[in-house]
């Protein structure tokens, strides 16, 4: 369609110009500029931090999550293909 891909390529800065994104600095020296830009940065927040704005974290909830991969895991067996194990616990 058209659309200039790059790989391995950060975005290091964001130019800003009043309420808008004017530019995108990259971190190999190259300012990208385009009529839209899309924040696809995750948790990283890349715009939202470019203008000040700020994020709550519900730390009322106080929840961790610890995961794993298994292979060859007897129970999975049991399971079957797809099945998924999920064990949630209330510790004081
Ligand atoms: C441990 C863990 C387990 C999870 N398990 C699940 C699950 O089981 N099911 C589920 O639905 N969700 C799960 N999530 C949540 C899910 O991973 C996220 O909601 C989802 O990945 C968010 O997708 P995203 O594309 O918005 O951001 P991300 O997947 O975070 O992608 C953002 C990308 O932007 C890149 N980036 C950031 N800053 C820059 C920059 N300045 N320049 C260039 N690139 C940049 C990052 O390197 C990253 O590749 C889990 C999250 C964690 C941390």
């Amino acid at each position: 369609m058209g659309a200039e891909v790059r790989q391995s390529v950060g975005a290091s800065a964001v130019d800003i110009d009043g309420d808008m994104i004017s530019g995108l600095r990259l971190n190999t020296g190259e300012t990208i500029t385009a009529r839209h830009y899309v924040d696809g940065s995750g948790v990283h927040g890349l715009f939202r931090r470019a203008f000040g704005i700020g994020s709550t974290t519900p730390n009322e909830l106080k929840n961790i999550a610890i995961w794993d991969y298994w292979r060859n895991a007897e129970w999975a067996v049991r399971v079957g293909v797809g099945g998924t194990r999920v064990q949630v616990r209330s510790l004081p």
